[in-house]
């Protein structure tokens, strides 16, 4: 028994992200608000960077899991203080299935997708951190992994930056070993046919400068309308995209569904879904061929496992969005899990000269275009207490 004697929600006033946050709120990138000029030029003009949370909870044992979320992170704080924490607190650490069910129940009246999902998210993450650690294994272990070892990763960047800065990033990737990466689209339909021809060019630019023996894919962050989208993959459809990214807003599977009949592209989304339920519509409408749940939002790794084995049986594979320790132990114990997401430095740009200090201490880092997870029990990694002042 390990009853869970101590939960705490910690609010870091900076974001996950790191300088790529940054990089993303000046440079332009379509955003599901390009319809609106206001909002058109930079994702910096409408979005709320509200830091990262960070839950720790500590057993009567005197073991401490830590788990993280981001997105709406003050109104996550309230969740889990004033409500999720009562169900918590006195109960056994190592029964997860069920705390996650008892969480997620009840928080229906303002919860089944959105902020209250990023805190059971971020719940659940620290409860397998915490029974990797009782057991001293690593996360993955528990998970019956590894099913691969190492885990491929893909470079994500490529920000429409000039088509000699991209050229120059994108073949910086294959000499680094990524065998896929990739870019950010500039435009939707608020800039017309002009922007379509741009994003063409984006794509040309760097299949041209990778060859054709690296897999390259492209994200359009929920910016798209169908029509918009049918015109753009007949433009893409000679640059043999491994995929098209989130064309459209996450609950417009109709769309999804009807750009699938439209395109040999394999069309991909999720990293704004919840739950099985959420990936069980996407399955059934046919809408995506690649699935990318982030478990630090979509319901944590108890969650995702199960978004897993739906996309299993439907031939479907699971491409976890963004990097992170959750997403490497979930890549290593998922079979249907070939790679995961990473986030490198642009050859163009690099950090700010003062000294920012590391979110996490021990997190493995990808080389040759991999990444290794190390033995150390839980989830392998310890939130630096320095980012909290
Ligand atoms: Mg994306």
């Amino acid at each position: 028994m390990s009853l869970i004697k101590i939960v705490t929600i910690k609010h870091a006033n900076r974001s996950i992200w790191g300088h790529l946050a940054e990089r993303e709120k000046s440079l332009p990138l379509v955003t599901p608000l390009d319809i609106y000029p206001q909002f058109q030029e930079t994702r910096g003009s409408w979005f709320w960077d509200s830091g990262m949370a960070v839950v720790e909870i500590e057993t009567e044992d005197g073991v401490t899991g830590s788990g993280w979320c981001e997105d709406g992170c003050d109104t996550i704080k309230n969740f889990i203080e004033l409500h999720l924490k009562n169900l918590l607190i006195g109960q056994e650490a190592s029964e997860i299935e069920g705390l996650w069910d008892r969480l997620f129940r009840a928080s229906l009246p303002y919860g089944r997708k959105g902020a209250a999902l990023h805190a059971i998210s971020a719940i659940d993450i620290a409860l397998w951190d915490i029974a990797g650690k009782v057991v001293g294994k690593p996360v993955y272990e528990l998970l019956g992994g590894p099913v691969r070892d190492p885990i491929p990763v893909y470079a994500s960047a490529l920000h429409p930056v000039g088509h000699e800065k991209v050229a120059a990033e994108a073949k910086t990737y294959v000499e680094q070993g990524y065998k896929a990466m990739k870019m950010r689209f500039p435009y939707g339909p608020g800039e017309g046919v002009k922007g379509m021809r741009t994003n063409e060019e984006h794509i040309a630019n760097v299949r041209d400068a990778v060859g054709d023996d690296i897999e390259i894919m492209a994200d359009a962050y929920m910016g798209w309308d169908f029509l918009y989208a049918k015109k753009m993959v007949r433009m893409l459809e000679p640059y043999r995209l491994a995929w098209l990214e989130e064309a459209f807003l996450p609950d417009d599977l109709n769309s999804y569904a009807k750009l699938r009949q439209e395109t040999d592209i394999p069309i991909s989304g999720g990293e704004h879904e919840y739950t099985r339920f959420g990936f069980q519509q996407i399955i059934e409408k046919e809408a995506m061929d690649i699935l990318q749940p982030d478990l630090r939002r979509c319901g944590g790794i108890t969650e995702g496992r199960k978004i897993a084995a739906l996309a299993y049986s439907a031939g479907l594979p699971v491409i976890p969005h963004a990097y992170g320790v959750t997403h490497i132990h979930f890549a290593l114990g998922t079979v249907n899990c070939p790679m995961i997401e990473y986030f490198p430095m642009p050859c163009w740009d690099s950090l700010p000269d003062v000294e920012v200090e590391p979110i996490f201490h021990g997190e493995p880092q990808p080389e040759n275009g991999v990444v290794r997870m190390t033995q150390e029990p839980g989830l392998g990694v310890s939130v630096n207490p320095k980012i909290f002042s």
